[in-house]
């Protein structure tokens, strides 16, 4: 049989974008519409095969805390990969990514694996870009910071599932061999 390598993941972000949702959309191929935030597993894995690779995702989930406070350093320390999620139509999000990001690559490992997910991409899906559009951070924006921080990037909806397995397949495909 294939040779598991265990991967430890850390979901990074502002409240409410949707972090828990793309944990579950993963793991369950589930969506609920208005999720409890402080309830919910901290620890869930999943098995994901890669060509000749097994990889089993170990991932760590908020309990909520982001909400009242900043997420100690010992939550992402030893993590080989992070999701870094922001909410299309909520720019404060993005900023607070930017800020994740760099929080990272300061306390970090140097390796670390990191996707940037712009996530609620099924509220914008099929809109026309203007002043009123509900889109408020553009798919350049977030591929222009993705690309300065030597990231993955993916738009993803936790809702419809656009993205979610690929995002998690990506990260996996840069998971060195053991
Ligand atoms: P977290 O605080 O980052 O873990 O966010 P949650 O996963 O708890 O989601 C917050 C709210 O946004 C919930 O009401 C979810 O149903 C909703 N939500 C999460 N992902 C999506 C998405 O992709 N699209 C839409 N429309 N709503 C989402
Ligand atoms: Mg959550």
């Amino acid at each position: 049989s294939n040779p598991v390598t265990a991967v430890k993941l850390v979901l990074l972000g502002e409240a409410a974008v949707g972090k828990s949702s793309l944990v579950l959309r993963f793991v369950s191929n589930d969506f609920q519409e208005n999720k409890e935030p402080t309830i919910g597993a901290a620890f869930l894995t999943q098995r994901c095969t890669i060509g000749a690779k097994t990889i089993k995702f170990e991932i760590w989930d908020t309990a909520g805390q982001e909400r009242f406070a900043s997420l100690a350093p010992m939550y992402y320390r030893n993590a080989q990969a992070a999701l870094v999620v922001y909410d299309v139509t909520k720019p404060a999000s993005f900023i607070k990514a930017r800020h994740w990001i760099r929080e990272l690559h300061e306390q970090a490992a140097p390796n670390i694996i990191i996707a940037l997910c712009g996530n609620k991409y099924d509220l914008i899906e099929g809109e026309i870009e203007g002043e009123d559009a509900k889109r408020k951070v553009s798919v350049e924006e977030g591929q222009k910071v993705a690309e300065e921080e030597g990231l993955l990037f993916f738009e993803t909806s936790a809702k419809s599932g656009h993205n979610v397995n690929e995002v998690f397949m990506a990260i996996g495909h840069k998971i060195p061999e053991k």
